[in-house]
């Protein structure tokens, strides 16, 4: 689909013979492409966090003997664990905890749900969860053939992601992802995060992007749709999960495909 178009109308004289002049006009529509830079989000837009690391607690799980240790039901650890861990990233966000507390309370609060009050354990899991996680590969249906067909369509693909360096380069290297894009900002190489509008003018200076001919695309509400409201630019929110926004983005899909009929 195209963004916008204009059209001209050319005229040209012809010559029939000597005493007579015909004129033809024609009107020529010309199209272009509103976005230049499209900066995706990462975890939950394009790499299915959930699966992946559901897929590496797992793991854990057996390799850690958790279930012998007092955990004794998979999918209640899995659930706990997610809604702590969405907590503990909102305080992150927020500045009201560091890193490395984010790192292990998320398995402590998890493990003591399960009457495990073991700070050693929880510091040791969050270790190797960190360790693993990335080395997962689940994208959400469609990811590879959209970036492809964007590719070929000469957009400039980045991603602005609040994850850290080494993790968020980890995945993409490992699940293919990585060639697509021209620049990576995560919250650790420009010291912000989404939703700050810090960090989307950090991509800016980084792409040389104009805000006019960019857009984000992602999944958080809060933290892409926001911050790209906070920066001044378009948002496409990937509602991968049917739920009802609380504010209204430039565009909404509900997969990855649907990108198609914007871009
Ligand atoms: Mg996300």
């Amino acid at each position: 689909m195209y963004d916008f178009c204009y059209s001209e109308f050319l005229i040209k004289f012809k010559q029939l013979n000597d005493s007579s002049l015909i004129y033809l006009s024609a009107q020529v529509v010309h199209c272009g492409m509103k976005y230049k830079h499209l900066f995706f989000d990462l975890d939950h837009t394009l790499w299915d966090f959930e699966a992946n690391s559901r897929q590496t607690l797992e793991e854990m799980y057996e390799s850690m003997q958790l279930k012998e240790k007092g955990v004794y039901d998979f999918d209640l650890f899995h659930k706990n664990y997610l809604v702590y861990n969405d907590k503990l990233w909102e305080r992150y966000r927020n500045g009201f905890i560091k890193v490395d507390e984010l790192r292990w309370k998320r398995m402590w609060l998890t493990l003591l749900d399960f009457k495990i009050g073991s700070e050693v354990l929880a510091r040791e899991m969050g270790a190797h969860f960190l360790d693993l996680l990335p080395t997962r590969k689940i994208l959400f249906p469609y990811a590879i053939e959209l970036l492809k067909y964007l590719t070929q369509k000469k957009y400039q693909l980045h991603l602005i992601t609040n994850g850290f360096e080494k993790t968020q380069h980890s995945k993409l290297e490992n699940s293919g992802l990585n060639s697509f894009f021209k620049e990576v900002i995560t919250s650790e190489s420009s010291n912000s995060l989404k939703p700050h509008k810090e960090i989307f003018e950090y991509a800016f200076q980084k792409t040389g992007a104009k805000k006019e001919e960019s857009i984000m695309i992602g999944d958080s509400i809060e933290v892409d749709i926001q911050g790209a409201i906070n920066a001044g630019i378009d948002q496409v929110y990937v509602n991968h999960l049917h739920v009802t926004p609380s504010i209204i983005p430039t565009y909404t899909v509900h997969s990855l495909k649907e990108l198609e009929s914007i871009f």
